[in-house]
């Protein structure tokens, strides 16, 4: 049966990808050695870090002041080692809370610095972007660009004095970003590039250098910099992936192609829950709605169970909702066929005849 994966993470890569990995993990590059057991100081392996690194700086256009690190821990590990890096005991950060891995990165950086919740969509059960002003000093600005367990995505990011810092996890690689905004973007890879196991950063050279604290050499940035994140050894079999996944991505036309994919699959599904009187969107603000992932409930609780395995029977998974949010998510990152989101929109249409 052909599956449809809607996991939000560990989630769906290309098919292209995994084949070329699992040649890759018999016999990497005709070598006759498993990328599994060759060195990370090999000339192999450092021709895909290389590439990897230089695919993300082409697919984002990053200027040559930026670095572009991979780090372990994943994107949860980036809620201390940012505000360890970057801010000082009595400098100001400024977060906006959106959801559950703001909330999380809010609580780590609180040791490090001098905290302010700017903004916060916990009154609504973060089922919307909250506004605010961008302020006109403090060290940096902490967004969370989508957020992946309640369906929300910013989609206007400002532009001020603060360089901002971005957990861009689940969204990371889905369209083109103006990158002069950011200070540092994080993200851990397994929602939109690779296998779990590396984490993405993006840094702008002088957003470091400036804290006084002692940082532990495997925590600081400028240790990934110096030794082009092999200071230890790297996850080598997650940036390989990472590597062909941005080499296909490439392939497709870049961010600025998958964009125009991710909108029309979006708005095929968005537009079957807005019509559907069976289903509906959690996010009522069409313009703060994730195009990444798609919460929604069925209006008569008692068909989700049904619903659910109706969905499992057509090979249709990974489709429940959050445990903490409930219903349903339809995570639709870069590597969804538009035409597995087109046979979950059929069922849902199908369902509602006959059960509606
Ligand atoms: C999944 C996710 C995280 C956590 O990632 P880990 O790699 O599991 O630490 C953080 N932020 C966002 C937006 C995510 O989607």
């Amino acid at each position: 049966m052909k599956m449809h994966n809607f996991y939000a993470g560990p989630a769906i890569l290309p098919k292209e990808v995994i084949k070329e990995a699992a040649k890759g993990a018999l016999n990497f590059n005709n070598s006759g050695l498993s990328i599994l057991e060759i060195s990370h100081r090999s000339k192999g392996f450092s021709e895909v870090i290389e590439n990897a690194e230089a695919l993300i700086k082409e697919l984002l256009h990053l200027p040559s002041n930026y670095h572009v690190l991979f780090t372990t821990g994943g994107a949860s590990s980036q809620f201390f080692m940012v505000p360890m890096n970057l801010l000082n005991q009595e400098e100001t950060a400024y977060y906006v809370n959106t959801g559950t891995w703001s909330t999380k990165a809010i609580a780590e950086a609180q040791h490090f610095g001098h905290l302010v919740e700017l903004a916060s969509s916990k009154d609504k059960g973060f089922n919307y972007i909250p506004k605010y002003k961008m302020p006109k000093k403090g060290k940096y600005l902490h967004l969370t660009s989508n957020n992946t367990i309640f369906g929300t995505q910013i989609h206007h990011f400002p532009k001020g004095d603060l360089p901002i810092v971005c957990d861009m996890s689940s969204d990371f690689l889905s369209r083109p970003i103006d990158i002069e905004k950011f200070g540092l973007i994080y993200a851990g890879a397994q929602k939109n590039l690779g296998p779990a196991g590396v984490t993405v950063v993006i840094v702008r050279e002088d957003m470091l250098g400036t804290v006084q604290r002692q940082i532990p050499t495997l925590l600081n940035y400028e240790t990934f910099v110096k030794k082009n994140s092999m200071f230890n050894t790297p996850p080598v079999f997650p940036i390989y992936v990472s590597m062909l996944t941005l080499n296909w991505l490439k392939a497709k036309g870049g961010v600025e192609k998958i964009e125009r994919l991710n909108k029309s699959k979006a708005k095929l599904l968005y537009t079957e829950l807005d019509n559907n009187p069976l289903f509906t969107p959690n996010i009522p603000n069409k313009r703060d709605r994730s195009l990444m992932n798609v919460t929604f409930q069925i209006t008569n609780p008692d068909l989700e169970s049904d619903f659910l395995a109706e969905a499992e029977a057509n090979g249709i998974v990974g489709i429940k909702g959050h445990r903490s949010v409930g219903g349903f998510r339809a995570s639709i990152y870069n590597a969804m066929p538009r035409s597995s989101v087109k046979v979950l929109t059929d069922l849902m249409a199908d369902f509602a005849n006959r059960k509606g």
